[in-house]
């Protein structure tokens, strides 16, 4: 009778989870996830990153009609900064929300079906506002990382916690915006914190339970490992050289954070992080090339080790963060990889080797270099834009003040370009503007800002900061641009439809016409838009969505132009929209 119950009691435990639950997703669709149209199942709409949808059922004839189908705000009292793009399965829209939230909404009408907000400790330490880009599915969990640096998995149905892994002691500055990339059965994501001296890495883990598979760092010189099922950990031989391009110690609080997260290309079966500034700023303190700071790393899936990287920045001095989206596409026969740096320069590198195949500005003032070498693949840079050496000052304490182009907010930050292979053109949310910036002493302190440099943000144009920019990554030219007067901060969207989606921080969502640039349609949210729109088709109708709400690094470290800015009201909701009759 006892046994009975217990085989009935499994039973029952294995026949719920499967009669009720959504459909599993599998590695198998996550790699074809680029060609789904019905559902949105990665971020950058498969992990390639292109941010192209074929459907064109909306198209340049048509989206003069598209209107809203709903909206669903995020409530509470602190609504700001919301950069995530939102996942499509089984019915459901998976949304995370600025303080570490994330939402289960139905897809039809919009109705929330629920929510988790992570409870967020005192003493969080985000650079750049308490945003979240977005989550990952994997089987029946919905996986995101919150801003006290841990990894929450839930399931899909219900919300419930299925694990909740730390990365990191968020006292040390440690925090997860970005959204987790799944890649090979394995979770892979980066940690953020580069202006505290934290150490960069790539992570890879089980999905299904958040256990450790390997860790791989980006600071040359930190050990690699490989974890057994048990939790132990072995050195896997992949660690790089000690001091390697590091003077002294500064290799052990070296920055290179890989804050944006990655792309993956089923392709060439490697994975691609950006990685940040090395620490401090004051660049006179760590001669060298400081690898791999300022970066794309590719790393092999199933080991951890970097098959190859490229710099975009060397010794850099101006926080040109390399956590930029390395998209991978095709290209004269061959499959290659784009990135807008943040430094200002467009870079088309092969994406099995990293051979630099172009580079070219995207930005029209730059200042730090004349240039992109293509045969040393390293930049000419301008001695006389690198903030000077405080050491060589009178009183040691402040050197020469310079003024660079870009600021350190960069040619293009945390949004995500898109690629159209219809048009052949990358859809880049570029920014115009310059800093005053110096370098001053500075000395680590565990979970203390760790920058040794001062700045100040400004305009370098009266009637525009932003641009969004058609280019072409063959020629480098510029083929449209359509100018913002805020700096633009979400991302973007393009289709089969000749559509190119975006947001501008003044609440608009617009639809260009992906050839010309010219404007077809646009909507005002309510509130500023910092992330990037999607698209999918239910099988009869297409939608089109984006979150809206108001903040990111722009208000909080743009000098001169967040007093231009501050008039943009905050928010947090998610828009849905689709023709009318
Ligand atoms: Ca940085």
């Amino acid at each position: 009778m006892k046994k009975n119950l217990c085989l009935a009691l499994v039973a029952s435990a294995l026949l719920v989870p499967l009669g009720a639950s959504a459909t599993a997703v599998t590695d198998q669709m996550l790699e074809k996830a680029s060609s789904n149209t019905h559902e949105v199942l990665s971020n950058g709409l498969g992990s390639e990153g292109e941010r192209f949808s074929p459907l064109k059922a909306i198209n340049a004839q048509n989206v003069s009609k598209l209107v809203p189908a709903w909206t669903m705000s995020f409530g509470g009292e602190k609504q700001r900064g919301q950069e995530s793009q939102p996942l499509v399965h089984d019915g459901k829209m998976f949304v995370t929300a600025s303080y570490s939230r994330i939402y289960a909404i139905d897809v039809k009408t919009g109705a929330k079906l629920w929510k988790y907000e992570h409870r967020l400790p005192e003493g969080i330490m985000p650079c750049c506002d308490v945003v979240n880009r977005g989550a990952a599915l994997y089987d029946n969990l919905v996986i995101f990382g919150t801003l006290d640096a841990q990894l929450v998995a839930l399931d899909q149905d219900t919300g419930k916690v299925v694990w909740k892994e730390k990365i990191d002691e968020y006292s040390a500055g440690f925090s997860s915006s970005a959204a987790p990339l799944i890649a090979k059965g394995l979770l892979l994501t980066g940690v953020s914190g580069g202006e505290f001296g934290i150490v960069g890495r790539v992570e890879a883990r089980d999905p299904r339970t958040g256990k450790l598979v390997w860790v791989r760092p980006t600071v040359e010189g930190h050990m690699g490992y490989t974890f057994d099922k048990d939790g132990n950990k072995t050195e896997n031989g992949i660690s790089g050289t000690t001091n390697a391009s590091w003077p002294g110690e500064l290799w052990k609080t070296g920055g290179a954070s890989t804050w944006l997260g990655g792309t993956f290309d089923p392709k060439t079966g490697l994975a691609y992080f950006g990685t940040g500034n090395p620490a401090p700023w004051n660049s006179h303190m760590r001669p060298g090339d400081n690898l791999y700071s300022c970066s794309t790393v590719a790393l092999d899936v199933t080991t951890g080790k970097i098959v190859w990287s490229y710099q975009n920045t060397p010794n850099d001095a101006w926080d040109y963060d390399g956590a930029n989206e390395f998209v991978t596409f095709d290209m004269d026969g061959k499959r290659v990889g784009g990135k807008a740096d943040r430094n200002g320069f467009f870079y088309v590198n092969d994406a099995k080797t990293g051979k630099l195949i172009n580079a070219f500005p995207f930005v029209k003032k730059i200042t730090w270099a004349k240039s992109i070498d293509l045969t040393t693949g390293r930049p000419v840079y301008d001695d006389a834009v690198r903030p000077g050496n405080p050491a060589a000052s009178a009183d040691g304490k402040k050197g020469t003040v310079v003024f660079a182009v870009p600021s350190f907010l960069g040619g293009k930050n945390q949004m995500p370009m898109a690629y159209n292979p219809g048009t052949g053109l990358f859809y880049v949310p570029a920014n115009e503007w310059g800093m005053e910036i110096w370098n001053e002493p500075v000395a680590y302190k565990k979970g203390g800002a760790y920058l040794g440099a001062g700045f100040t943000i400004k305009t370098v144009n009266d009637d525009y900061i932003g641009a969004l920019r058609a280019i072409n990554p063959k020629t480098g030219k510029i083929v449209w641009e359509v100018k913002n007067n805020a700096p633009l901060w979400g991302g973007v969207l393009t289709t089969g439809g000749g559509l190119v989606f975006y947001g501008t921080p003044e609440g608009y969502l617009k639809a260009m016409d992906a050839s010309t640039g010219k404007e077809l349609w646009k909507y005002q949210t309510g509130s500023g838009i910092v992330a990037p729109p999607i698209t999918w088709s239910d099988g009869t109708t297409q939608y089109v969505a984006v979150v809206s709400g108001w903040g990111g690094a722009v208000p909080l470290w743009g000098g001169d132009v967040a007093k231009k800015v501050s008039f943009l009201e905050q928010g947090g909701s998610v828009w849905v929209f689709k023709l009318t009759k």
